[in-house]
């Protein structure tokens, strides 16, 4: 297909699917773009193309700053602003051929699991139960996830700070992947919490967030967190060394860490994870069942800290130097107005505030040691537990510590396990009057998503389907994750790519 049929039948999808809420911004059919378009065309024709991307449209969340379009992170707070620059991302692909298809919903701020928080409404999927109940599109990238989903653009970026790219995968049935943290750039990205951020992509199949991700994967000097060009190629040739590098064509060691196995478990991501492990085990690949013993205190951590970091990132938001400033009086010494108090009570949706008011309290004096310390020794203990399985060592760790906490020829290629606990949940019973799930309770989806997020691994999505072969209505959807060793992004994504849309 030309890429003009493809961009066209994309902005149909936007025109057809406005009603699912994804994208809460588009890009407008210009004139000026069906040029871009076109010369895309002509230089794939001439076999010029500028990269995979050329001429492809990209839908990015509505955190992530773009010059031409609106950034609102889905918060009344942001309403107006329009970010002088781009991100290094939509810069980076941009420069690659790519337009911007458009902004895509989420939770506010990225904070949530379902994209119910956002002030444009909840994001909906066209998954429906059997009672034709629309169900959750997952969050917070859950705009960019049904964008997909529908073919409303090539690709899509999110973001990933606990999960938000790889539970909307899975419960969208697209491709999401969490790069390993410090890979891709977050400048311009509007931060959640900076030591978890990851921006991750989206795509019906893996050759497509690949194809992005090749893109996104590199150095950017604006970004301090970003891997340094010498940190790239020690990590490079750590994945060379021999042992490593017969990975490609020899068997691999599937971990199948025991602690994921836990009885809320729904019987379908039970099925479609056992069926998973079946079929690469038949395709010559060794399953080994590995402990991961502090996954239980996993979740709990990762509450402690993202809103810690949440509290101290949203200060800024006080009217002042960002987000905006309510209507009438902002004189602190009147009793009717508190500059700060109105920018900040008007300005969050209440998971916001939830988060802000959780993270004050975790690091205020009393209260810093009993929370936010014991959440960072079980994030270094997550990540303790990590190396002990893989066969990689992690490449930045300094080489003795490296090698006492690597398990060597022992130790596993990947870890796969499913996404979600359960199957995508029913927008009602989320929010509104019929709403039975506390905020608590929607905590709990991450509990799968989190330990690698802590562990800053690199860590995919992959939709598989278990049931009836011939009923498609009798056949669960269920998302797969592959979770890799620090910097072995090729390997999670060669392994997704072995499981992706299979029948099982
Ligand atoms: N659901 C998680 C949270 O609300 C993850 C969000 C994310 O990854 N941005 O914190």
């Amino acid at each position: 297909m030309s890429l003009l049929r493809e961009a066209e039948r994309c902005f149909a999808n936007q025109g057809s699917h406005a009603a699912l809420n994804a994208l809460i911004t588009t890009l407008h059919q210009s004139g000026q773009w069906l040029e871009r378009v076109k010369d895309a065309d002509a230089r794939r024709t001439r076999g010029t193309p500028k990269s995979k991307v050329d001429g492809r449209l990209i839908a990015f969340k509505d955190n992530i700053c773009t010059r031409d379009l609106p950034t609102t992170c889905a918060s009344n707070t942001l309403d107006k602003f329009i970010s002088p620059f781009n991100a290094t991302v939509v810069q980076q692909l941009q420069d690659a051929g790519a337009l911007i298809a458009g902004k895509a919903n989420l939770d506010e701020f990225g904070m949530g699991s379902h994209s119910i928080h956002s002030k444009f409404g909840p994001v909906r999927s066209l998954r429906c139960d059997h009672d034709a109940e629309s169900l959750s599109a997952g969050g917070s990238s859950g705009g960019s996830a049904v964008a997909v989903a529908t073919a409303q653009c090539y690709a899509s970026l999110g973001t990933d700070t606990g999960g938000s790219v790889r539970l909307p995968a899975a419960y969208t049935g697209t491709v999401g992947f969490k790069p390993s943290y410090g890979l891709v750039s977050r400048w311009g990205v509007v931060a959640y919490a900076n030591s978890l951020d990851t921006v991750g992509v989206l795509g019906s199949d893996v050759s497509s967030v690949r194809n992005v991700f090749d893109i996104v994967n590199q150095h950017d000097p604006r970004d301090p967190t970003n891997l340094s060009p010498s940190s790239r190629s020690r990590i490079d040739s750590h994945l060379r060394m021999p042992a490593l590098a017969s990975r490609v064509t020899s068997s691999l060691k599937i971990g199948i860490p025991l602690e994921y196995n836990i009885s809320e478990l729904a019987p379908s991501s039970r099925r479609a994870w056992s069926r998973s492990l079946a079929y690469l085990r038949q395709q010559g690949h060794t399953l080994h069942t590995v402990s991961l013993p502090t996954t239980k205190l996993a979740l709990s951590a990762y509450y402690v800290l993202a809103p810690a970091e949440a509290s101290s990132n949203l200060a800024k938001y006080d009217g002042v130097r960002y987000g905006n400033r309510p209507e009438g009086p902002d004189n602190i010494t009147s009793t009717e107005g508190c500059l700060y108090a109105n920018t900040r009570g008007e300005g969050f949706g209440s998971e916001v505030k939830r988060r802000i008011l959780l993270g004050a309290f975790s690091l205020s004096a009393d209260s810093m040691d009993n929370y936010f310390i014991q959440a960072q020794r079980i994030r270094r203990l997550v990540q303790h537990d990590f190396n002990a399985v893989f066969r990689a060592c992690q490449p930045l760790n300094s080489p003795g510590l490296g090698k006492n906490l690597d398990s060597g020829e022992a130790g596993v290629d990947v870890l796969v396990c499913p996404t979600a606990p359960s199957p995508p949940p029913r927008i009602s019973s989320l929010m509104g009057h019929g709403a039975t799930t506390s905020s608590l309770e929607a905590y709990v989806n991450d509990i799968f998503t989190v330990p690698a997020s802590l562990a800053g691994l690199p860590a995919i999505s992959v939709p598989v389907t278990t049931g009836s072969a011939k009923n498609s209505e009798d056949s669960d959807l269920a998302g797969i994750q592959v979770i890799g060793q620090y910097g072995d992004d090729g390997l999670v994504l060669k392994v997704a790519e072995l499981l992706e849309g299979k029948h099982l």
